[in-house]
C-alpha cells in the first residue's frame, strides 16, 4: 500500500494565515486586538521551546502576547494571584500555563484558577464539561482540536468507523475520544493498563496515539489501510551523540501499511499551536459575541 503523509506544517500555515486575516478585521471593525498570556514556571527546557514557539507565531498573526516568566521557587500562591489578575485584564482573551508544572505546584488548583471564557486550553471542568456534554461553546484542548481537523481534512466521512485513541490524559486522550465519539465514530480508548493494546489497534481504522513511549506502536499493530495520527514527541540520542525527535509509532513500519500518518516532527505540533491561536481569536471574539469562525 502506498502510504500518503498527513502534512501538518502546511494544514497549520493555511490555518495561521487565515488565522491573521480575522484578527486584522477584528482590529477593523471592532478595535479589539487578541492577547494571549503564557505562564511558564521553571526551566524545562521542551517547555521552553514550546513556548518561545507559541510566543513568536502569536506575534506572527498579529495577536499581543504577554509572557509570565516564573523562577522555580514561585509559590502556588503566587501564581494564583498572577492568574486572578489576568482574569480580571481585558487586554487578555487567553491564558495558558505551561505544563508540566515544577513539583509542589499542584497543576489542578492552578489550571482550575483560570476563569472558563479565558481557558484557551479547555482544561477548566467547565470547558472538559461543555465536550463531554457536546455543548459547541466551549474551548477544546488544542491537541486533540488539531487531530480532529487533520483527520477531517483528509477524511470525508468519520461516521460509523473504529478510532482507537492509545493514551488517556486529560490533555489529550480523553477529550479526543469525546471528540471522535461525536463524530460518530466507534471508540475504544486503550492505556498503559490495557490487555492487548496490539489486537484492539489492529480493529482501528483510525489510530491516535499519545503515550509518550517511542515507537510504541509496531507495524504489526496496524490495519492496512488505516489512518494514524501520531500525537508522540520523543527526543532520543541518535548513534553519533545528536538528539532527534520520534513518535509513539514506528514510523518506517508503518509506512506501507498505513494508507495516511501524520510524520514526527511536522504533523500533530504546529497543528496543536495553530488551535491555540485559534482558541484565543474565538476567545477575543466572545467580547463582542462574535460567531465561530
Ligand atoms: P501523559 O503522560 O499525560 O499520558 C500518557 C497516557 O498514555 C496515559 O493515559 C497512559 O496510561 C498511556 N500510556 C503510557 N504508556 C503506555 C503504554 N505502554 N501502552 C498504552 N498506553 C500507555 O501524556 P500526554 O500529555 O497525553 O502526552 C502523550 C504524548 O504526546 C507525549 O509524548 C507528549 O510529548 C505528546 N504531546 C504532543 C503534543 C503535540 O502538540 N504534538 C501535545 C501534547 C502532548
Amino acid at each position: 500500500m502506498k502510504t500518503q503523509l498527513i502534512d501538518g506544517k502546511a494544514f497549520a500555515k493555511n490555518m495561521t494565515q487565515k488565522i491573521a486575516q480575522e484578527v486584522k478585521e477584528l482590529q477593523q471593525h471592532h478595535n479589539i486586538t487578541p492577547g494571549l498570556a503564557v505562564i511558564l514556571v521553571g526551566n524545562d527546557p521542551a517547555s521552553e521551546v514550546y513556548v518561545r514557539n507559541k510566543t513568536k507565531q502569536t506575534h506572527q498573526v498579529g495577536m499581543r502576547s504577554f509572557m509570565h516568566l516564573l523562577p522555580e521557587t514561585t509559590t502556588q500562591e503566587e501564581i494564583l494571584n498572577l492568574i486572578a489578575r489576568l482574569n480580571n485584564d481585558p487586554d487578555i482573551h487567553g491564558i495558558l500555563v505551561q505544563l508540566p508544572l515544577p513539583k509542589g505546584l499542584n497543576p489542578n488548583t492552578i489550571i482550575q484558577a483560570i476563569i472558563p471564557h479565558k481557558d484557551v486550553d479547555g482544561l477548566t471542568a467547565y470547558n472538559t464539561g461543555k465536550l463531554a456534554l457536546g455543548h459547541k461553546d466551549g474551548f477544546i484542548p488544542c491537541t486533540p482540536l488539531g487531530c480532529l481537523m487533520l483527520l477531517k481534512s483528509e477524511r470525508s466521512r468519520l461516521q460509523g468507523l473504529h478510532a482507537v485513541v492509545i493514551g488517556a490524559s486529560n490533555l489529550m486522550g480523553k477529550p479526543m475520544a469525546q471528540l471522535l465519539l461525536q463524530e460518530g465514530c466507534t471508540v475504544t480508548v486503550a492505556h498503559i493498563h490495557t490487555r492487548d493494546p496490539e489486537k484492539i489497534a489492529q480493529e482501528a481504522d483510525i489510530l491516535i496515539v499519545a503515550t509518550g513511549c517511542s515507537e510504541l506502536v509496531k507495524g504489526s499493530w496496524i490495519k492496512e489501510g488505516a489512518t494514524i495520527i501520531d500525537v508522540g514527541i520523543n527526543r532520543i540520542k541518535t548513534k553519533d551523540n545528536k538528539t532527534k525527535l520520534i513518535g509513539d509509532v514506528a514510523f518506517q513500519e508503518a509506512f506501507g501499511k498505513a494508507a495516511k500518518i501524520t510524520p514526527v516532527p511536522g504533523g500533530v505540533g504546529p497543528v496543536t499551536i495553530a488551535c491555540l491561536l485559534y482558541n484565543t481569536l474565538q476567545a477575543a471574539r466572545n467580547v463582542r459575541n462574535l460567531n465561530k469562525i
